[in-house]
């Protein structure tokens, strides 16, 4: 199971990981092969050429032994270490022209990855992308040491289309066919309302040994798939963090689902068996050994009841954990969230998304700011730490929405420790894009945002320039705002949730 790059370099990818132990439960000897963490690694410790300076390439290292070294992070010096690893990173990709590797992200000025049949033919003139190396000297020799036929490779964020033709053709030469599967394939999917496979290059017919893994569960009964560790192609230690964490979820879809900008409305709830997820936790916990382990709870929101079933096994591991929950009113007892602390949860994720209470009931968002308010200054009492994310530009946001947002913040910036700044992006389909003329937008309806790997689309609003007007209030008043800067800076760049949890412990 291939996971191409670029991941954030922090843990393993969540979706190959539950795949390939699924697989491993059912005696299919399955390998994770992060291809992504390896291929930063295999950047990392090229011969220093014309394109970058030796310093850089050290200075990258060090940032490198920073993450994976320090008992906590502190924020300025995280900082220059994030600026130098990136810095490095930019130099490198200098010699491919028009690509920028980044430590979350891909991008080519030239076809974008909306575009796979062009970038597919401009492979076969025998072009070098900034993963022909890789994919020759270190890829496909571990492959074909590995002595399979059989490759899986899991697809996430539109930027590994990139990688992923590319490995498509190296594998050919090998005569191996691989599957694609992975998230964006299953958003494919349903956009496309038929199986998703780049025009016949890829299989999706699985062999009948693999076939379980396609059924469709109707009932909101728990899934109960037995876990079983894969083998890690790359050891924990490779990521970038100091103790490794270690992602899953208690469930699949979201138990709100109501969010009417919500891309993910599609999936159906359902909850993990928690027994089978406990063994299967206790495994991993046993792999790290006597070290310390934080588990990412990586569900759209997270269930407190099976949260709940959880506190007695991360207490007696001494593990630790962060998630996104909601502002629920559970949340408005303080001897939950000490109790909640007292069992390893360290950082509480919550999409705020605005302080206008107006726009929250339009959207649905279901909790009142009243109720955020108090668990945020509960949460931090216990010693928990609160990452807020907000979303500016939702259509029919007026100035006074924004001012809102602004005044929540400043008033309860004492419990607000990280912050996300994000612009809305309108998702292809959502019920927002179902009727735009409730929500005062129109479409942009040009051809090319009918492609299928068109995920979001443009809009224009009759309320005016929504999104300019939000990106100059980010800018020009909540970043000047001294408060909220100093939130920003506070805030890890670009790798956030998963070094804030190491940010002052
Ligand atoms: S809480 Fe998050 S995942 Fe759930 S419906 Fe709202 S936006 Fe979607």
């Amino acid at each position: 199971m291939i996971t191409p790059p670029v991941l954030v370099p922090t843990q393993v990818p969540v979706g190959a990981f539950m795949l390939a132990s699924m697989l491993s439960a059912q005696n299919i000897q399955t390998i994770l092969y992060d291809a992504s963490i390896e291929y930063f690694h295999f950047i990392l410790n090229q011969s220093p050429q014309q394109f970058w300076s030796a310093s850089a390439q050290r200075r990258a290292q060090k940032a490198v032994y920073y993450f994976q070294n320090a008992r906590y992070f502190q924020p300025h010096l995280h900082r220059t270490h994030i600026n130098n690893f990136h810095h490095y990173l930019s130099q490198w990709s200098t010699q491919f022209e028009g690509w920028q590797v980044g430590l979350t992200d891909i991008s080519w000025s030239q076809i974008p990855p909306h575009d796979p049949a062009a970038f597919y033919s401009w492979l076969y003139k025998g072009s070098r992308t900034p993963f022909t190396d890789y994919i020759h000297q270190q890829l496909i020799p571990n492959i074909q040491n590995y002595q399979t036929s059989q490759i899986g490779i899991s697809l996430t964020y539109l930027s590994q289309i990139y990688f992923t033709l590319e490995l498509r053709i190296a594998l050919a030469e090998i005569d191996i066919e691989p599957y694609i599967g992975g998230a964006l394939i299953h958003v494919l999917d349903n956009q496309t309302g038929k199986t998703f496979n780049f025009d016949g290059l890829f299989n999706r017919n699985l062999p009948s040994k693999f076939k379980f893994l396609e059924e469709k569960s109707t009932s909101r009964s728990p899934i109960k798939f037995p876990l079983a560790l894969p083998i890690f192609h790359r050891p924990f230690r490779d990521y970038f963090t100091p103790v490794p964490i270690v992602p899953f979820p208690l469930s699949r879809g979201c138990y709100w689902n109501r969010c009417l900008f919500c891309p993910d409305q599609d999936k159906p709830f359902q909850k993990y068996e928690i027994t089978l997820l406990e063994k299967f936790l206790q495994e991993v916990t046993d792999l790290v050994g006597d070290k310390q382990i934080i588990f990412n709870i990586c569900d759209s929101s997270v269930p407190t009841g099976p949260l709940n079933q959880l506190l007695p096994f991360f207490k007696s591991n001494q593990a630790q954990f962060y998630g996104f929950f909601r502002f629920e009113k559970t949340f408005l007892n303080l001897d939950y969230l000490q109790r909640l602390y007292e069992s390893g949860a360290r950082l509480l994720q919550f999409g705020l998304e605005s302080g206008s209470q107006r726009l929250l009931n339009l959207f649905q968002k279901g909790f009142d700011l009243e109720v955020a308010d108090k668990v945020l200054n509960l949460s931090q009492q216990t010693g928990l730490k609160n990452y807020i994310y907000l979303l500016f530009g939702l259509p029919t946001e007026t100035e006074a929405d924004r001012e809102m947002t602004l005044e929540f913040v400043q008033k309860n910036h004492a419990a607000i420790h990280f912050l996300n700044l994000a612009l809305f992006n309108l998702p292809k389909f959502c019920d927002i894009s179902n009727h735009p003329e409730k929500y005062h937008i129109q479409l942009v309806d040009e051809e090319k945002y009918q492609q299928p790997l068109q995920l979001y689309v443009p809009f224009s609003s009759t309320d005016g320039p929504i999104r300019p007007r939000a990106r100059d209030f980010i800018q020009y008043r909540l970043q000047k705002d001294p408060i909220i800067r100093q939130i920003v800076k506070n805030t890890p760049a670009r790798v956030r949730i998963d070094h804030a949890v190491f940010f002052g412990a």
